[in-house]
């Protein structure tokens, strides 16, 4: 029998939502392949290939690989005033709607986003530090993950490493002698977000660096934005830690901050550059600037994030949400989902956050390995496996999406 033809098969697809290049391609596939009966799994793997939502049930809820922290979000389409000023008609800044809220929320006289916070530290660097030396503890020369290390951000953004100090140990006096020996432009201080240095250490306090007289930098990434946590009823977590906030850092001396928007502060991915006016300045009119400036999409979610924030309305935040649903309601949700045991687990708030400490959450224990089924669902569902023992953390799974995680576990066992 002779193959089809490649239109044809590609015209039996078109059910599948998918745009008829891409039904093209996978008849193609097939075909090639000597096998067009395959020609409908292709299109559904490239359906899969594309951008699309998952469930998190790995109960960690910052995961890297899936998206940190989870947005709702939508815009018209409209024009906006991103870059233009409503009071004169005239060329505005994108950099006064969020920013602005951002310094009202940490008390900064100033900042900036960008990207990233990668982003941000490398603008920083390039900004204020550009063939000059600046002096980081070498208990901080850190990787944050995904290449981002200190040392070689450093050399890209055309600055100069000093190492000060020990792995364990840094004290003001070793920042002191570094500053008299290379005129340090910066002194920067890298948040351990991600590791954590124990037993005989000792750290300099950003309210002591802030005694030298150089520019203090502190690379907070985590952006926990206030020690009170005044979005929250409940007040402050105790799984937060000792994790540094944005406002207190700035308060204890820091002459600029730096951090991520998709972490603890829940909302897109961006970077901030918060702090000193001049400083901010020196950043936002920096070339590099240009290359790493958000579009109105970001700056309106940081937007809405950061009113929430200051409407005290930490329910609207889908990770503090999530972070703070009572034990009791997952267990209640496990329960009704009735698809395998009820246990209690551990969640964390990951991406390179807060290590070591735990939420305590809840969620199903299913018997056997069922991850890869799970995947495959409408909806992909992502859990955890341990010793063939699948298990669905309700923590990162919003009770909307309960359902869909049942059917998915319908559809795999
Ligand atoms: C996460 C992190 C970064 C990188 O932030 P991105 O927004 O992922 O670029 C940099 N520094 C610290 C301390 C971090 O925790």
């Amino acid at each position: 029998m002779r193959p089809p033809s490649v239109d044809s098969l590609a015209r039996s697809l078109s059910d599948i939502d998918l745009p008829p290049p891409l039904l093209v391609d996978a008849a193609r596939t097939a075909i090639s392949n000597g096998q067009p009966d395959s020609a409908r799994d292709e299109a559904v793997r490239l359906q899969r290939a594309l951008l699309g939502p998952a469930i998190n049930a790995t109960g960690v809820l910052l995961h890297t690989n899936l998206g940190r922290a989870p947005l709702a979000y939508s815009q018209p389409a409209k024009a906006t005033n991103l870059e233009f000023d409503l009071e004169t008609g005239t060329r505005g800044s994108r950099n006064h709607h969020a920013a602005n809220l951002i310094c009202r929320l940490t008390g900064a006289q100033a900042a900036v986003i960008v990207n990233n916070c990668s982003a941000a530290v490398t603008l920083v660097l390039a900004a204020l530090a550009r063939d000059r030396a600046v002096a980081v503890s070498r208990g901080e020369l850190v990787e944050i993950g995904g290449g981002f290390r200190v040392p070689d951000v450093m050399a890209e953004s055309g600055a100069r490493l000093v190492e000060v100090g020990t792995t364990n140990r840094t004290r003001l006096d070793d920042y002191r002698t570094a500053h008299q020996v290379h005129q340090a432009a910066l002194l920067m201080k890298v948040h351990p977000s991600n590791y954590r240095i124990s037993g005989f250490t000792e750290e300099t306090s950003v309210k002591s660096l802030a005694t030298l007289g150089v520019p203090v930098v502190v690379d907070l990434g985590s952006g926990l934005i206030d020690d009170a946590c005044s979005w929250l009823q409940e007040g402050r977590p105790s799984w937060l830690g000792e994790e540094p906030a944005v406002k207190q850092t700035l308060e204890s001396g820091a002459d600029l901050v730096t951090f991520s928007c998709d972490k603890l502060f829940g909302g897109p991915q961006a970077g901030v550059i918060a702090g000193r006016s001049d400083l901010v300045e020196a950043c936002a009119n920096h070339p590099l600037m240009r290359a790493f400036r958000p579009g109105a999409l970001v700056l309106n979610a940081l937007q809405q994030t950061a009113l929430a924030y200051l409407r005290r309305d930490g329910d609207s935040i889908p990770f503090w949400r999530m972070a703070q649903t009572p034990v009791t309601e997952l267990l209640s949700r496990a329960d009704a989902m009735s698809i395998g045991r009820t246990v209690h687990t551990m969640a964390m708030t990951g991406g390179g956050s807060l290590p070591g400490e735990q939420i305590p959450s809840a969620g199903v224990e299913i018997d056997g390995d069922i991850s890869r089924r799970l995947r495959d669902a409408n909806t992909p569902v992502i859990a955890r496996v341990h010793d063939q023992t699948t298990v669905i953390d309700l923590r990162t799974v919003d009770p909307g999406d309960d359902s869909l995680v049942v059917a998915a576990v319908a559809s795999s066992i």
